[in-house]
């Protein structure tokens, strides 16, 4: 027998929640409100090879771009929507 799945789920920065569709997609878009990448989409480097370096970190919780509420939040709302706002 597998057990059934816990209601709730591991939120980033809050812990654990039990949430109804509807407060979830309010939560992630306060998440995405509030976490906020801090610089251009992305620097390509100069060196060989080319590749499209993002450097970005989120201007709320200071972690690397995408940080984990904000991914959170965009899952959520690719989840909700078929595709992140
Ligand atoms: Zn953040």
């Amino acid at each position: 027998m597998v057990p059934p799945p816990p209601p709730g789920e591991v939120v980033p920065s809050y812990g654990y929640l039990v949430l109804t569709p509807g407060e979830r997609l309010t939560l992630a878009g306060h998440m995405l409100a509030t976490h906020q990448p801090d610089g251009p989409v992305v620097r390509v480097g100069l060196a060989w090879p080319f590749i499209a370096i993002s450097d970005r970190r989120c201007t709320w919780c200071r972690n690397a771009w995408p940080c984990n509420p904000a991914s959170w939040a965009e899952s959520v709302q690719f989840t909700a929507y078929g595709w992140a706002l």
